[in-house]
């Protein structure tokens, strides 16, 4: 069984600042692995307040340096190396994210460019560009269980075109969905786009997410922007609240 737990599903410098909603990102548990993806401000509290094991963390996905994604990496990498007392651990990530200091304490730093791929126990993790300030990625997690399950995320982009084929066949995708219909910003996901992307793809989801959402997205009402996707999709999506789980 995969378990997502969405830990926040703030995103933005508003969301951020006044926390409306938390910003922790989200974990993907499977078998011995937890990866936490894009741990930002508040983390450790949030976990400790969802009963969620920063210690059992054995893999820290970073998507790009803005602070929203960043803040807390080198603190659950603490954790992860527990208490900075052993090597431990794995970092996913573009570039340099990690300083030297918490570099020392992961036992792999794995640096992947779009396309590129990392391999783990029962998963293979393909890193997917985007169109956004300092060139984040996304990932298409393949889980080989039973039967093999596929999780993409899109981080924080804009609209491509060839998202639609990259994310073709998962089973569920979390879109970073920032910004209502139509009200859309330069090199961030909103309803429409995200409509835009799901009606080119091939083999459709089961599963539409909407996460990382910025204060435009609440005030519009996140579950009525869900339900837009459904309307024009025939997907089924949610939009995720904070302490939300997904077993599938
Ligand atoms: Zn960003």
């Amino acid at each position: 069984m995969v378990e997502i737990v969405f830990l926040g599903t703030g995103g933005g410098r508003i969301v951020t600042c006044y926390q409306t909603r938390n910003t922790a990102g989200f974990l993907i548990k499977t078998g011995d692995i937890q990866m936490h993806c894009d741990p930002g401000p508040g983390t450790l509290n949030v976990m400790k307040e969802m009963n969620e094991n920063p210690f059992k963390t054995n893999i820290v996905f970073c998507s790009h340096e803005h602070t929203d994604h960043f803040s807390d990496v080198g603190l659950m990498i603490e954790c992860m190396s527990n208490c900075g007392t052993e090597q431990r651990g794995i970092f996913i990530g573009k570039e340099e994210l990690v300083d030297v200091y918490h570099k020392q304490l992961v036992e792999r730093e794995v640096i992947l460019k779009p396309y590129e791929e990392f391999e783990f126990e029962n998963i293979k993790l393909k890193a997917t560009p985007c169109e956004h300030d300092k060139n984040p990625i996304g990932f298409i997690l393949r889980i080989k269980e039973e039967v093999v399950k596929k999780i993409g995320y899109t981080s924080d982009t804009d609209f491509l075109p060839e998202l639609s084929d990259i994310f073709d066949n998962c089973n569920l995708i979390i879109f970073n969905c920032t910004r209502p219909y139509g009200k859309g910003l330069s090199n961030h996901l909103s309803t429409d786009k995200v409509i835009n992307i799901l009606n080119g793809i091939n083999i459709k989801p089961e599963l539409v997410v909407l996460t990382h959402l910025g204060q435009k997205m609440l005030d519009a009402g996140p579950r009525f922007e869900a339900r837009k996707i459904e309307r024009e999709t025939g997907i089924r999506t949610i939009a995720v609240k904070d302490g939300e789980r997904i077993k599938f």
